[in-house]
């Protein structure tokens, strides 16, 4: 009987032979139709397969960048901002659960294409529930990864689009900006010209807390005063 670590290596032999194919017959790629560049972060502690995915993502032509462990992955997402997480759950130092759970926890909300070898109903589960957007099992198809892939980035770009009037989205402002849910709400009501008892009573805040939330806001917004919080988010400024 075969071990799990030997069905690992067959699968991921399988995926790299995937990979190969793909790679020295670019033309039978499925081509994303976006010409826009993302950035993309790669979690995946095989060197091999996660270059592979590196090569076919850049193939498409996107930045991407490659960080493991789980702890580096973190550092990763907080200073490169990235599109979109393809994440492996094996990884040498913590689960990959871990690093998609302390990612929401963070407010961050970049869509997270786990990538792994755990095929149960239960692994999935755990996966959506602590908030990954998608979860593909090894081995898989790299023509359908990269379709997948380029599904979450277009569905990405069309929540980042300017919506009615050219306002920021909420997705913009958690993501470019920070805010959180909560400070999201306020910036809307900020934007309305209402002062921080209004916004207090709106959302059943005291107006200390209203205030602190307002602060956060001006501060992340990089707004100087009141009134142009709500030229930020209208996209005037
Ligand atoms: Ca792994």
């Amino acid at each position: 009987m075969r071990g799990m670590g030997q069905i690992t290596r067959a699968t991921e032999r399988g995926v790299l032979a995937l990979f190969t194919r793909d790679v020295a017959h670019p033309a039978s790629a499925v081509r994303l139709p976006s010409p826009v560049m993302k950035r993309l972060l790669i979690v995946e502690d095989n060197a091999d397969l996660a270059s592979g995915l590196r090569r076919n993502l850049e193939h498409e032509g996107h930045k991407v960048s490659v960080a493991t462990p789980a702890a580096d992955a973190l550092l990763a997402v907080s200073r490169e901002a990235p599109d979109l997480v393809v994440l492996d759950l094996g990884l040498p130092d913590r689960d990959g659960y871990h690093v998609v759970e302390q990612m929401r926890a963070n407010g961050v909300q970049t869509p997270v294409l786990i990538l792994s070898a755990r095929g149960l109903e239960s692994d999935k589960v755990k996966g959506f529930r602590l908030g990954a957007d998608d979860y593909v099992t090894k081995p898989f198809g790299v023509v359908e990864l990269m379709a997948r892939i380029g599904a979450h980035l277009r569905r990405a770009a069309r929540d980042e689009a300017p919506t009615t009037g050219g306002s920021l989205s909420d997705e913009v402002l958690t993501r470019q900006y920070g805010l959180t849910d909560r400070q999201t709400e306020v910036a809307r009501l900020l934007a309305r010209g209402m002062s921080n008892a209004e916004i207090a009573e709106a959302l059943g805040l005291s107006t200390y807390t209203a205030r602190n939330h307002t602060e956060q806001v001006l501060f992340k917004l990089g707004a100087s005063t009141r009134a142009r919080v709500g030229a930020i988010l209208r996209g005037e400024a």
